[in-house]
């Protein structure tokens, strides 16, 4: 397995156009030694292999760094808590639920990253999730540390009550483990505003005294004004200024959105609102086409279905084609913003979308894009954001609702948004001051994992051996 072709065949040669024999020869050892202490864990080897192939050439370079060891001590979370979580059906029948949370890094301040119930989460994915995290984190420029967590729970298939006594159950233990100067947890896919509610309610009743120990609560209770809509506006406010550096612009672009949760729902909305044509959403079951661009209203009826009725896009009759079991990556577009899940978007895709003379995508999901995809963008000059970059805008939003409870006081909805559109607009400038050269294009995958990594590394290194 040690050979360089065993690397290849998972997704190793990312970003490595730009590296020298000696570096290259670095990033495999590192990445051998990381698949021997993590067994199994794809999604994991997956973000650290995108992430180490695109640092290892300044890091290399840093003999301070290097020598302090910090490649290994980041990729080695501070330690992974996981339990069980019991509850009981409204038919009083009991079960038993997976749960975790990886506190990965918190050089930069109180460990922060959303919490998912999914029944694909497992040790690796929620390492891959909180790995990301710590660098999107740093390049919010607030003070966050990296986390995430979460459970095999399927929040879909179940009652209200039934949600609630598996998070009130859930929080018994996390409880133990997080505070708003130690760790604050958010929602991620699975868990919105109603789990947030339930799991807040119940740490407040554990420890007698409300914080801010959670981000993403209602309004009425310390949350921030545009938390909910903040990663998709993030991502459109990222892709426009992208676009505009490149001397493109958003107005009259087709954009296939994928996905139909919050992410894409928001994303959608601001698109709409500067001119550009959805021309997709979608969930597991299919995607709705509209070539002509989904009409405002119908934006409405739809965010209604999937946010209050918790129905499916193949109910939807108001309008658009429904396309069962595809994905919206065949449909003509100059924009792809990927907003579902991790890899949904494979090299068929890709060559699809390049064939289509897609121009950007721009990642609102957290590691949307296969490496194999990446590397078709990178060759044919596609501009590719990724989420680290791109989707920082829900946990800045959150950092921000974090300051504003701290604060004892909440900002509008105006300052709220002016301060997420400035935070994207500096992360875009981090990723070009740290993804240039090479080309006329900005390399937004080295920018942004570089432009995120050299803070924490800094703060590492200045700790001394800890
Ligand atoms: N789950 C979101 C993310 O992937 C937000 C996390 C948070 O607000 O803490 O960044």
């Amino acid at each position: 397995m040690d050979t360089l072709e065993a690397g290849k065949e998972n997704g190793d040669t990312f970003s490595q156009q730009s590296m020298t024999e000696a570096e290259e020869k670095e990033y495999r050892a590192f990445m051998r030694g990381l698949k021997r202490r993590n067994p199994h864990e794809t999604e994991f080897h997956q973000a650290v292999a995108e992430f180490a192939g695109a640092v290892m050439p300044w890091y290399l370079q840093h003999e301070e760094y290097h020598r302090a060891q910090i490649l290994e001590r980041i990729t080695e979370p501070d330690r992974i808590i996981s339990f069980r979580v019991t509850w009981e059906t409204d038919s009083g029948e009991i079960r038993a639920n997976r749960a975790w949370r990886v506190q990965f890094n918190h050089a930069l301040g109180p460990y922060k990253g959303g919490l998912r119930f999914h029944p694909s989460v497992n040790q690796s994915i929620l390492k891959f999730l909180g790995f990301e995290q710590i660098f999107k984190n740093s390049l919010t420029g607030l003070p966050m540390g990296g986390a995430k967590g979460g459970s095999n729970f399927n929040p879909k298939d179940k009652s209200d009550r039934e949600v609630m006594r598996f998070c009130h159950s859930m929080m018994i233990e996390l409880s133990r483990h997080i505070g708003e100067d130690i760790d604050v947890p958010a929602g991620d896919i699975g868990v919105g505003g109603r789990e947030v509610s339930y799991l807040f309610g119940q740490y407040m009743r554990l420890e007698n005294r409300w914080s801010g120990v959670l981000t993403g609560k209602g309004l009425s209770f310390g949350g921030s004004a545009v938390r909910t809509e903040a990663t998709g506006w993030g991502c459109v406010y990222f892709c426009e200024e992208m676009l505009r550096y490149h001397n493109e612009s958003i107005e009259g672009k087709r954009v296939a959105v994928s996905g139909s949760g919050n992410v894409a729902l928001y994303a959608a909305q601001k698109l709409i609102e500067k001119g550009a044509k959805v021309v997709t959403l979608s969930d597991s079951g299919g995607f709705l086409h509209f070539p002509e661009g989904l009409p405002p209203e119908h934006w409405t009826d739809l965010r209604e279905l999937k946010e209050h009725q918790r129905g499916r896009l193949s109910d939807y009759r108001g309008g658009g084609t429904y396309h069962a079991d595809a994905n919206p990556w065949g449909v003509p577009c100059e924009i792809a913003m990927p907003c579902a899940t991790q890899n949904e978007l494979g090299p068929e895709d890709a060559k699809r979308l390049i064939e289509n003379g897609v121009l950007a995508v721009c990642e609102g999901a957290n590691m949307p894009v296969t490496h194999e995809a990446a590397e078709l963008f990178r060759a044919r000059d596609v501009l590719h954001a990724p989420g680290k970059a791109s989707n920082a805008g829900g946990v800045a939003v959150s950092g921000l609702e974090q300051s504003q409870n701290a604060m004892r006081l909440s900002w509008d909805r105006e300052e709220v948004d002016r301060r997420l559109q400035k935070i994207m607009s500096d992360i875009h400038a981090r990723c070009v001051a740290d993804g240039s050269g090479g080309g006329s294009r900005v390399d937004y995958i080295k920018g942004s994992n570089l432009g995120g990594f050299r803070k924490v590394a800094e703060a590492m290194r200045a700790y001394g051996a800890v």
